[in-house]
This record gives structure tokens, sequence and C-alpha cells, in this order.
């Protein structure tokens, strides 16, 4: 596993990856992709809906550190980090390869209590990535919304309490 915040990151760099461990951590436990599918968890099955590259302001930091991870890729598939076996990526995703999930693993954990809009999720991830307010339906950014460590802490136990099975 790669260091997951390297040394030197920014803020806001720190902050979207520590939010990356919890949803990867998350899908990892339920099991869902690789028990159903045989993919890595949130291993986008679907990469046409993800579409990859994903252009999100203030995210050369991110790319420049995923670039130097792990390399630019297999150019010949339609996403470079994309494997017969999902995706290789076990950090430094994009907001919307983070957030995604299909609409059956949603209903899954629909079922188990979980209301899990990847929508929401990637907005908050780009929120808390380019420090700003965004529209979560058209990505469009609002104002600029810089939060406080307390703030921030407070934003990650509400996602994980989101996250926590109610059957
Ligand atoms: S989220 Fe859905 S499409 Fe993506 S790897 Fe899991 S099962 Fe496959
Ligand atoms: S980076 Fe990973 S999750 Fe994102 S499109 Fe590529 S294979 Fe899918």
């Amino acid at each position: 596993m790669p260091e997951r915040i390297p040394p030197g990151s920014s803020k806001p760099l720190a902050r979207y990856l520590e939010l990356e461990l919890l949803l990867h951590n998350f899908f990892e436990s339920t099991g869902y992709c690789r028990d159903n599918y045989g993919r890595t968890c949130n291993g986008c099955c679907n990469e046409n809906v993800v579409e990859y590259p994903k252009n999100t302001s203030g995210c050369k930091e991110l790319d420049a550190q995923r670039v130097s991870i792990y390399g630019p890729g297999d150019l010949t598939r339609g996403c470079p980090y994309s494997s017969d076996k999902g995706c290789i990526l076990e950090t430094h995703k994009s907001p919307k390869c983070i957030a995604y999930i299909c609409s059956n693993f949603t209903r899954a954990l629909n079922e188990k209590g979980i209301d899990y809009d990847w929508f929401e999720t990637h907005t908050l991830l780009i929120s808390i990535l380019n420090e700003a307010r965004f529209d979560w339906w058209s990505g469009s950014k609002i104002e600029p919304c810089c939060i406080n460590d307390e703030e921030f802490s407070a934003i990650k136990r509400q996602l994980e309490e989101s996250l926590r099975y109610r059957e």
C-alpha cells in the first residue's frame, strides 16, 4: 500500500485523502464488488459511467501525486488505471472514482439502512479538495469555503455516521 498521505501534502489534499481512506475502508468492508463481481471494491466495472479523466479544478496536486506513485498507468485502456480485476489505485483516486458506486451496490446498501448518494459524496469531496462550495447537481463552484480542523472533524464524523448499518 503506498503512503496514504505523502509528507508535504497541502491541508485540503490531506483531508481529501483521509476521506478517501474512510470511504475505501467502508466499501472494502462490505465485500460487495468482490463477492458479486470479483472486483476490487469500488473497482468500477463500468468505467464509462465514471469517465476518465475527470477535470476538477484544484486537482493538480492530487494528479501529480497519483502519477508519481502509480506512473501514467496502461494508456491502451479506457482508463489507464483499470485492470481485469478492477481499479489498481489504492489511493489518490479522483473525486468521482472515490464516490461512485453503481445502482446495484447502492440498493444493497439501502437494504442495510444506509442511504448512500454518490453525487452528494462527490460534491463533498470536491468541496474539501478545492476549499469551496459546489452545486451538487451541476458541479459548479459557488463560493470559496475554508473550514478549520474542528469543522473538518465534524464533517468526517457525520460521514462515518451516515455509513453505519441500521438493520
Ligand atoms: S460499484 Fe458496482 S460497478 Fe463498481 S465495481 Fe462495484 S459492483 Fe462493479
Ligand atoms: S481510476 Fe479506477 S475507479 Fe476511476 S475510472 Fe479508472 S479504474 Fe475506474
